[in-house]
């Protein structure tokens, strides 16, 4: 697949609506460019999109002929003051709820943590926008098989009352990459 970094924006300056978009969203250092880099299998491509300065701005990454990942910034994001932080959300917002070729939205989170507080937060924004939504519990590597089934059951219940799918996913291993690319292949030409 040919993966290509195409730019970074801010949502008034959006480009041409194009090929379908997913948005990737996450807590800063989550692990969301790892998971970008290790779906595309173009380990950096991310780590571009997140040079100083870059990481305020929805960057899009094209694969293939078939859809735009749309890395979004890392919320909680605790050293930028509040005011910058609400200006931010109001832009990813303006996307997330506006942008015509969006056709779903990936929210990434520690499998060891969440949710967070700041997860939660996100979740319930995101829900509410009725678009397609998957949860990937990244850094599934890092708990035992055991650790992983009791996180996995403590969350399933909170994510299947709301009608979220989610499935876990290592950046290490690869676990759960051919799963998500899938749901990214129906989410795209859905
Ligand atoms: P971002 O800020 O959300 O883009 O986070 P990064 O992708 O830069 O990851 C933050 C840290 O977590 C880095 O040190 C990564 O190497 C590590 N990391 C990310 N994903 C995984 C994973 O699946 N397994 C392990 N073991 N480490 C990971």
């Amino acid at each position: 697949m040919d993966v290509r970094f195409v730019g970074s924006y801010t949502a008034r300056s959006l480009p041409p609506p194009q090929l379908p978009e997913i948005a990737v969203g996450g807590r800063s250092n989550v692990g969301k460019s790892s998971f970008i880099n290790c779906l595309t299998g173009r380990q950096g491509i991310a780590r571009v999109s997140a040079e100083p300065g870059r990481t305020r701005t929805l960057n899009f990454i094209m694969c293939g002929r078939s859809y735009t990942l749309v890395d979004l910034p890392g919320y909680g994001y605790s050293k930028a003051p509040r005011d910058q932080q609400q200006r931010w959300a109001r832009d990813i917002d303006s996307y997330l709820t506006h942008r015509e070729n969006l056709k779903g939205i990936i929210l990434i989170g520690d499998i060891r943590h969440f949710p967070t507080e700041s997860d939660t937060e996100a979740l319930r924004w995101l829900s509410g926008l009725q678009r397609p939504l998957l949860v990937v519990l990244t850094k599934a590597d890092k708990l035992g098989r055991g650790s992983v089934k009791s996180r996995v059951s403590d969350i399933a219940g909170m994510l299947s009352s709301m009608r979220v799918r989610y499935y876990v996913f290592s950046a290490k291993t690869g676990l759960g990459r051919k799963e998500i690319r899938n749901w990214i292949d129906r989410t795209a030409s859905g």
